[in-house]
Order: structure tokens, then C-alpha cells, then sequence
């Protein structure tokens, strides 16, 4: 579609792992089957579980991790098959992570104004004048001061560093960030003015967002749409409104009842049974059966299919058939 950004088409990652006393190896399934679009200038959110494989999702975008198959697309060229170090730079010029710690995102040896320049002494020609520029710009954009260039990043506090680590997404002009669980690791007091900060940035540099997160108080407050991952899967996509006002799946279901109060309604807790299930062993079936409270005997040996409940909102469950 001429509006999407990034098309990912039926995008499996799987990795081998050594487990046990004896050192078997395993294979992790992370990423099932994945098919998303991201739309140009959108926020688009992906909630779930730690272990789902949200964060799996947005390192194999990043061709941090080795996508096993499928397709993903920016602009309709598939970066699962450039081959060539330029192309790689050029698809870096584009699209940048803003990840979860930004105690562990900056290299603590360097200043600032390094830290900065980087990426575009790595992937532009531009003249030390011309950085220099950027860095400044860039730095003041993110509520920072230009003195802080000379400084170190155990001279900043978490929201600080988190402010750099925003800086240094944007100095290459991207037009696509993932931002992974941006604000989890900062205190309370601190993620709305983060979160407001993100906002901000996408309407001045017109930027499209795939933002990450397992808070859906904050998804609700900044997202277009929101993706729901179970087991590497989409199990239900759609509208911020959609699935705050109408969730469909009972995994959805369960997620947002765990949010104190939705449109003014208290919500009911809704508790699930047993743990998530290891990646390694996937269950047979819906991937959420044995936790579903709603299973039937067809859940556990069928793989339930996309049913739409409008345009832009779906949902994979036998309720639905
Ligand atoms: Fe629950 Fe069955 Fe729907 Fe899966 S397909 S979510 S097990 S009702």
C-alpha cells in the first residue's frame, strides 16, 4: 500500500540455544509468523508479555538479529536481501532504535559530542562544520543544553541519558524509529515528560514510530494503533480506540483488564492461568490455549486465521468463526 513505511510479511526469527545441565540445544521460536504494516507517520504500538517477542521483533527490523524467513520492506525494497554495506548505511540513514536502558546505550568512554558525531562521521561525508551543526540542533531539540556536548554520560541522570539517546536516534534524519520500552526503565516521575518529548519530535521531523512497550496506559496515551503479540504472534491489530473500546481477543482481554481504569470504567481484573510458555516449546494449536479461558476442544489442534471485525481491526480466535 502507497502509504505503508515498513511491510513485514509472514517474518519468522528462530535461534538455537544450549539449556539444561547437559547442555541440549533447543530452538527458540521468537517471531511466528509476523505480517504488520507501518504506515507513514503513524505510531504504531506493540503491546504483550516480557518474553512475547516484541523486543525480538524490533532487533530483527533493526538486522540486529538474523530474520529464519519472510520479508521485511521499507519503501518496497526488501531489507532482508541487501547484501552491500552501503545499502546497509543507507537503510541506517532511515531507520534508528531508541533502546529500553540508556545507562547501557551510551558508551560511557565517550563525551557526549562524540557520542553524537558518530553516526554521521559512520555513514555521511559531511564536513566538521556541518556536524557540528547537527549535534547543536539536535541537543537543544531533546531540552538539552550545548555544554553538555563536553560532558560524560555518568554526569546525566536516567531521563538525561534517555534525552541523548533520543538525540542520537534523530542526527541522521530518520524517517522511521523504534523505540523499545523507552520509558520502563526511567522513574514515574520522569516517562510522561519523555513520552511528551517523543510526541513532539514525531510532529516536528514528521516522523512514523513503532513504539514498543508491556504499559498500556502509555500506549493508550500516545498510539494510532496497537498490535497485540502472544508467542512471537499478532493475535489482534487495530485502532487505539478499537482495542480500548472493543478488544476481541480474550489475551487482549486479559491485558487490559489489568489497567486500573479504562474511558472512566474501573476494569475488572481478569487473571490468566499458568505461566507464558516457553519459546521453546510452542503449544500445539492457538498458541494461547492453555491459558485461554474460553478454550474448546478445536483451540488445542487448530490454528485459528485472522477474522475482521472492520478494515483496521482484527483478531485471530475461534470465538469469532
Ligand atoms: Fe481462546 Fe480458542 Fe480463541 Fe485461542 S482460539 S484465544 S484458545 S477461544
Amino acid at each position: 500500500m502507497a502509504n505503508n513505511l515498513i511491510e513485514i510479511k509472514n517474518l519468522y526469527v528462530e535461534y538455537n540455544t544450549k539449556k539444561g545441565i547437559f547442555g541440549l540445544e533447543q530452538t527458540v521460536h521468537a517471531v511466528n509468523g509476523v505480517s504488520l504494516d507501518v504506515q507513514k507517520g503513524e505510531i504504531l504500538a506493540i503491546a504483550g508479555e516480557s518474553g512475547c517477542g516484541k523486543s525480538t521483533l524490533a532487533k530483527a527490523i533493526m538486522m540486529l538479529v538474523k530474520s529464519s524467513k519472510g520479508s521485511i520492506c521499507l519503501d518496497d525494497v526488501d531489507i532482508l536481501n541487501l547484501s552491500k554495506q552501503y545499502d546497509l548505511k543507507e537503510y541506517y540513514k532511515k531507520v534508528q532504535m531508541i533502546f529500553q536502558n540508556p545507562y547501557s546505550s551510551l558508551n560511557p568512554k565517550m563525551k557526549i559530542g562524540e557520542l553524537l558525531r558518530e553516526p554521521l562521521e559512520i555513514n555521511t561525508n559531511l564536513s566538521k562544520a556541518e556536524i557540528d551543526k547537527i549535534i547543536e540542533e539536535k541537543i537543544l531539540k531533546v531540552g538539552l543544553d550545548k555544554n553538555c556536548l563536553d560532558l560524560y554520560p555518568h554526569e546525566f541522570s536516567g531521563g538525561q541519558r534517555q534525552r541523548i539517546a533520543i538525540a542520537r536516534s534523530l542526527v541522521l534524519n530518520p524517517e522511521f524509529i523504534i523505540a523499545d520500552e523507552p520509558v520502563s526503565a526511567l522513574d514515574v516521575s520522569i516517562q510522561a515528560q519523555i513520552i511528551n518529548l517523543l510526541k513532539q519530535l514525531k510532529n516536528d521531523f514528521n516522523l512514523t514510530f513503532l513504539f514498543i512497550s508491556h504499559d498500556l496506559s502509555v500506549i493508550k496515551y500516545l498510539s494510532d494503533r496497537i498490535a497485540i503479540m502472544y508467542l512471537g504472534e499478532i493475535v489482534e491489530i487495530g485502532k487505539t480506540e478499537e482495542i480500548f473500546n472493543n478488544p476481541r481477543h480474550p489475551y487482549t482481554k486479559a491485558l487490559l483488564s489489568a489497567v486500573p481504569e479504562i474511558n472512566g470504567v474501573k476494569s475488572e481484573r481478569i487473571a490468566l492461568k499458568g505461566e507464558l510458555p516457553s519459546p521453546e516449546n510452542l503449544p500445539q494449536g492457538c498458541k494461547f490455549h492453555t491459558r485461554c479461558p474460553y478454550v474448546m476442544e478445536q483451540c488445542k489442534v487448530e490454528v485459528p486465521a485472522d477474522i475482521e471485525f472492520s478494515e483496521t481491526h482484527k483478531c485471530r480466535c475461534f470465538l469469532y468463526k
